[in-house]
This record gives structure tokens, sequence and C-alpha cells, in this order.
């Protein structure tokens, strides 16, 4: 359990990075990120610009919501280690197997419910 917990931690780690490279914190809700607007100079931009400006900002916050689902995953599996409640299946309530725990420590289904 220890190194899915350091596993976690890393990638807890490495999606934050990630996740402050497209996007930043949202001020008003803890642990919420939004993706950073593009910086477009409204009296330069021509349209053009403005359209290639908005299809990067849709790719940025593409990349950002599914950073974000996978740090709020981590997060909680995080939280589940601390209440002692980590490693059971959400659906019926045996223990995860542990090498399905090795490719994906935030898992929260056993095999036979990972696709439920
Ligand atoms: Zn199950």
């Amino acid at each position: 359990m220890e190194n899915h917990k350091q596993a976690l931690i890393e990638e807890k780690k490495h999606l934050e990075g990630e996740l402050s490279s497209v996007g930043r914190r949202n001020p008003e809700v803890p642990g919420d990120w939004e993706a950073t607007p593009a910086p477009i100079d409204i009296m330069m931009a021509d349209p053009n610009e403005v359209a290639g400006g908005v299809e990067e900002f849709e790719g940025r916050a593409a990349v950002e919501v599914e950073l974000e689902n996978r740090l709020l995953e981590v997060t909680d599996a995080l939280a589940r280690i601390e209440a002692g409640t980590y490693g059971m299946c959400s659906v019926c309530g045996n223990p995860i197997e542990d090498d399905r725990l090795g490719a994906n420590p935030a898992a929260i289904t056993c095999k036979a419910h990972m696709n439920g």
C-alpha cells in the first residue's frame, strides 16, 4: 500500500506541474483549476489571429479538464488512504487486486467492476 501511496503522491506532483502550464488555480474554488485564456491583444488582433487564439484556448481547456479530472481521482485516492478505505471496490466492497492498483493506483473498482 505504501508504494501505491508513493505513486499517487508522485502523480499528483506531476499533474499539478502539468496543470500550471495550461491553467491556473481558481482563486474562488479551492482545489479547482481553470484554463488560462489566450492572451489576445484585441486592438492588434486580426480576425484570423482571434480564431487561432480561441482554438488554442479550446485545446488547452480540453487538456486542462483531463488533467484536472485525473488530479481529482488521485487526490481522492490519497484521501481514502488517510480514511483507511483505500483499495476497496466501490461497487462490491471487496479488495481491489494489487496488480490493478499497480497499473492505476487511483482505481476505485476491482477488475470485475472496472467497466461499470
Ligand atoms: Zn468489485
